[in-house]
């Protein structure tokens, strides 16, 4: 339904609650509170006389709507060069987790992709109606108890359609706004704006999920959804302009202990314990990167084969490695893609440093403290 966080680094590690299906080689993952939904809301069609596969197949046919929704936005993004990581499926709606989001023209007609596929469906949907001779609910109230289910369909379609197309960043109709205002204002002016729109429909779909009674649960999760996620995406643009410009050398860490190959757990433990590090990049005898060991490695090597095991074992043997110069926009998206471990930045003669989430929110906090203490001329 919409597409906030396709960038949050910390998303739930894969698999975690939930199930997973492939399509086009797009992993589809269904959350498990989604299951919930199905149950309960088999449990209120049966409550309503209409059998309590009536409106699990009613619901899955809908969500199979949102997915073929979601693969616009992924089949239109794979036509300007952007993969997508995963469409997850959660009760109140879909999101397509892109590896990134473009800019401008591209970002426009990626947005658009998703709703039109809605627009498609409901064509359809209408031809074959229209086709079979199928009446018409005489009215709303019909249409939402009595009908048969391909009208339904077609209107929830309709609904999809409109309903995304509301400037509420960063759902679709937003990512529209904030796209053709690029166009105009730029990137970082058109962002502020389209956050600030959608901040202010977030609390307007509060408000309607209250009033008038009864109370629409799905209409306040979509509105601290849409609230939450437009207040990231303003800071997110903000982490972009401040780094702009600057490259991986400005950002990294250069005093950090590392380990060897050989060295234990035991060892390691040592240093996790003694300094704020969360990850130790492990050097061997002629210098070069071996790999890095993760916190979450280590513990678990901890607890299972023990404090003599060596490092070598248990260590990522495939870091992500940047050079000194790379534009820190960059790796900024490798830590988003990446959000297990640090970056590091490696050149010809070994490992100059490392850049975490962490230090990198620190450098982004000191270049806006550094901005606003120079007045602009
Ligand atoms: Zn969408």
């Amino acid at each position: 339904m919409n597409d906030a966080a396709q960038r949050r680094p910390r998303t739930p590690p894969e698999g975690g609650g939930s199930w997973s299906i492939r399509v086009g080689g797009i992993p589809i993952r269904i959350h498990f509170t989604f299951i919930l939904l199905l149950l309960w809301f088999g449990a209120i069609s049966a409550s309503q006389g209409d059998g309590f596969f009536g409106g699990v197949v009613f619901l899955l046919l809908l969500f199979g709507c949102v997915v073929l929704h979601e693969l616009g936005h992924a089949t239109m993004a794979r036509r300007f060069g952007v993969q997508t990581r995963e469409i997850v499926l959660y009760p109140i709606g879909g999101v397509a987790r892109l590896e990134r989001i473009p800019s401008g023209k591209a970002e426009l007609l990626i947005a658009l992709a998703g709703p039109a596929v809605n627009l498609v469906l409901a064509g359809l949907l209408f031809g074959y109606l229209v086709v079979r001779q199928v009446r018409a609910p005489g009215s709303a109230e019909e249409l939402l108890t009595g009908a048969p289910v391909v009208w339904q369909l077609l209107f929830a379609n309709l609904v999809l359609f409109f309903f995304n197309l509301i400037p509420a960043f960063p759902m679709d109709g937003g990512r529209v706004l904030r796209a053709t205002l690029s166009l105009a204002i730029g990137q970082d002016r058109a962002t502020q704006i389209a956050a600030t729109v959608g901040q202010g429909m977030a609390i307007l779909f509060a408000m309607l999920a209250f009033f008038p009674p009864p109370i629409k649960p799905v209409l306040l999760l979509i509105a601290i959804f849409v609230f939450l996620g437009a207040g990231q995406e303003a800071a997110f643009q903000r982490g972009r302009t401040a780094v702009r410009g600057l490259t991986a050398r400005a950002a990294m860490v250069t005093r950090f202990e590392s380990l060897a190959p050989q060295d234990s757990l035991q060892r390691a433990a040592e240093l996790l314990l003694a300094t704020h590090q969360q990850d130790f990049p492990v050097i061997d005898a002629w210098g070069r990167v071996a790999g890095v060991l993760h916190r979450g490695a280590l513990l678990t090597g901890l607890a299972g084969p023990g404090r003599d095991m060596a490092v070598l074992d248990l260590m990522d043997r495939e870091p992500v490695a940047v050079d000194p110069e790379t534009p820190l926009e960059e790796v900024l998206r490798l830590l988003q893609s990446r959000p297990a471990g640090p970056i590091l930045v490696v050149d010809a003669e070994g490992l100059k440093g490392m850049i975490t989430l962490e230090n990198f929110g620190e450098l982004i906090e000191v270049s806006q403290v550094l901005r606003r203490s120079q007045p602009s001329t």
